[in-house]
């Protein structure tokens, strides 16, 4: 197993993430969700331009599976996956869409405002998790990685075992506190509510399983 310190931008952005910018905590899973979806858009696009490629609008789909007992959510996509290279590159730097940028820009200006509209990306999760862990599979390859962390300090990269291609994200949702409540993320009814709010216009089926215990 590898171990991997976050650059430093990358700490103070998931600092500020998950202390300043409270209030709107769910949009972690349309972050999520915007991901999973960009990530099988990128195997449509790879399946036009390569014949050994078929794309069959049945076999994409992004699934959400909570599981109560053990406070996990899990969000599955049947994307393009990463490699172990694009897990460090793409998850081990925070704000490489510019996210970073865009909020030095805006400092002085009402944080919520801008984490409503702008898509603030993969680290969102750590808002809600203890532990993210992310199981993927790149489209071609023949090995799957496994990229876990607790948003604190960095993130360690081992190989793991999938079938299929694309992306598995399991949230460890944190306990709740004194003054916030996080078991509505492992809520069915909630989860729904959410992805209507946000992800109402995501072009592949986003289904559901709850286990409810
Ligand atoms: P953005 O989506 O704006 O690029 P994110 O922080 O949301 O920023 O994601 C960072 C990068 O991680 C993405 O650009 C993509 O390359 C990769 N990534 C995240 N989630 C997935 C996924 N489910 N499947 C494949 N790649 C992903
Ligand atoms: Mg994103």
């Amino acid at each position: 197993m590898e171990k991997r310190q976050f650059k430093a931008e990358s700490k103070r952005l998931l600092e500020m993430m998950i202390n300043s910018i409270y209030t709107q905590k769910e949009i972690f899973l349309r972050e999520l969700i915007s991901n999973a979806s960009d990530a099988i858009d990128k195997m449509y696009y790879k399946a036009l331009t390569d014949d050994s490629i078929s794309f069959n609008q049945n076999d994409y789909y992004i699934k959400l599976s909570a599981d109560k007992e053990n406070r996990t959510l899990t969000i599955t996509d049947t994307g393009i996956g990463m490699t172990k290279e694009e897990l460090e590159t793409n998850l081990g730097t925070i704000a490489k869409s510019g996210s970073l940028a865009f909020k030095k820009e805006n400092e002085s200006k009402d944080g919520h405002d801008i984490i409503g509209q702008f898509g603030v990306g993969f680290y969102s999760a750590f808002m809600v998790a203890d532990v993210v862990t992310v199981t993927s599979k790149a489209l071609g390859s023949e090995e799957a990685y496994k990229w876990e962390s607790d948003g604190a300090e960095g993130y360690t990269i081992e190989q793991a075992t999938k079938d299929s291609f694309g992306t598995e994200i399991v949230i460890k949702i944190k306990e709740n506190t004194e003054d916030e409540s996080y078991d509505e993320y492992l809520e069915d009814y909630r989860l729904k509510t959410i992805i209507k709010k946000y992800s109402d216009f995501i072009r592949y089926p986003i289904k559901m399983d709850v286990t409810q215990r």
